[in-house]
């Protein structure tokens, strides 16, 4: 037998990715053989505008931790004989500045529709016409970063918002939130721009997250990306990390920490896993190293539209449906005319949905509508306790 290539053609890797057929769903491109090489030369020809909003810069120092591709593969590399990756604005790694970079976005404005991908870091600063977050001067006059979306999003073939203000308000949108700042996907609705936004949250994203959420757009185009109720790719966001979580069967069994440091399932001090839907169990971060439920702390649900100030760290989630994943073993069987329990999953079912009745009835009251569903999803990860 001959030596075994791994390659992947242009072709199949396109197929893989569901171009043209089968949209990606639940894969990540990342680990595709030949992806670097692909994903290079499809992200040479689409040139790529960064704009910061309201923001700590966080997601952008996540991003350049990106190992594969590596962020020098991805900005600097050749990738094509005589072509660079065409990141054509960013303002934290950009080497040159004032006017002329400004320039650069006031160019932009006047291409043709689709010409290049939008990334939005930090949300939008809407109150008093924008004043409250101005990126550059044109003739000496101010522009606010509302006007720059406003007029470079209709250019845009797609926007992609990275991280949980860009794509829910976040922290710069807490109460009583005195800049009136919006998501840039609400922003876009109510200007009437219909470009479609892909929404990359987390506070901050995972760099996996974005690369291979821009890399699927710039390569497959946005019909290769499905994305889930809240605008986030399903590759990444489609499964509950409470239904991966390594403390999942503790939590059936009832076995709760009472305090940080003990290694037992963190529900009772506030952890959100059972309503946000995210693979940090499967992807860790920090190269593969870690994760917050894994390092000791609660998931703090920071990819969910409603972080970090529609509820306390401490609060409970309601558990819509607190049944084991589908390969655990039933909890229940019929026995003659009624239902018995039959594991220990009973307990932690009945002690989860007294402590979070609480919650879901005070959530309810405040949105007049339930609190967000978590319902089973995604059940293939690492669940044993
Ligand atoms: S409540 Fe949190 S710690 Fe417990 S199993 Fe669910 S995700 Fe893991
Ligand atoms: S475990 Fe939760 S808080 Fe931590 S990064 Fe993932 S979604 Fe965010």
């Amino acid at each position: 037998m001959g030596e075994q290539t791994h390659e992947m053609t242009r072709r199949s890797f396109l197929n893989a990715i569901g171009v043209g057929g089968t949209a990606l769903a639940g894969a990540s491109v990342l680990g595709l053989p030949g992806f670097n090489k692909l994903f290079a030369q499809a992200i040479a020809e689409v040139p790529v505008l960064w704009v910061h909003a309201g923001s700590c810069t966080g997601c952008s120092v996540s991003a350049l931790n990106s190992l594969s591709p590596t962020i020098q593969d991805l900005l600097l590399g050749e990738v094509i004989p005589g072509k660079h990756v065409s990141l054509a604005f960013h303002p934290t790694v950009m080497a040159g500045q004032g006017h002329d970079v400004i320039q650069v976005l006031q160019d932009y404005k006047k291409k043709d529709p689709g010409s290049f991908v939008l990334v939005v870091e930090g949300a939008l600063s809407t109150k008093d016409h924008g004043v409250y977050c101005e990126v550059g001067e044109i003739k000496g006059k101010p522009i606010t970063m509302m006007q720059h979306v406003r007029e470079l999003a209709p250019k845009a073939m797609a926007v992609v918002n990275i991280g949980t203000c860009s794509s829910y308000g976040g922290i710069p949108g807490a109460p009583p939130n005195p800049t009136g700042i919006m998501p840039v996907s609400d922003f876009l609705k109510q200007e009437g721009i219909k470009t479609p936004v892909v929404n990359v949250p987390g506070c901050p994203p995972h760099p996996d997250w974005f690369v291979g959420t821009i890399a699927t757009v710039l390569i497959g185009g946005l019909e290769a990306l499905a994305v889930d109720q809240h605008g986030r790719p399903l590759a990444f966001f489609g499964g509950l990390i409470h239904d991966n979580c390594p403390f999942r069967g503790q939590f059936d069994k009832g076995m709760f920490a009472q305090h940080l440091g003990e290694k037992k399932c963190l529900y009772k001090l506030g952890c959100k896993g059972p309503a946000t839907s995210a693979d940090c169990p499967h992807r860790r971060w920090n190269s593969g190293t870690n994760w917050c439920i894994g390092s000791g702390s609660p998931c703090i649900g920071c990819v969910e539209p409603d972080f970090p100030y529609e509820n306390s760290m401490y609060d409970l989630v309601h558990i819509h449906e607190a049944t084991p994943p589908d390969n655990y073993p039933p909890i229940v069987s019929q026995q003659g005319n009624g239902i018995a329990v039959t594991t220990t999953g009973a307990l932690g079912v009945a002690v989860g949905a007294v402590a979070g009745a609480g919650i879901a009835a005070s959530r309810a009251k405040k949105n007049g509508s339930p609190a967000p569903a978590a319902g089973k999803e995604g059940n293939d990860g690492d669940t044993s306790a």
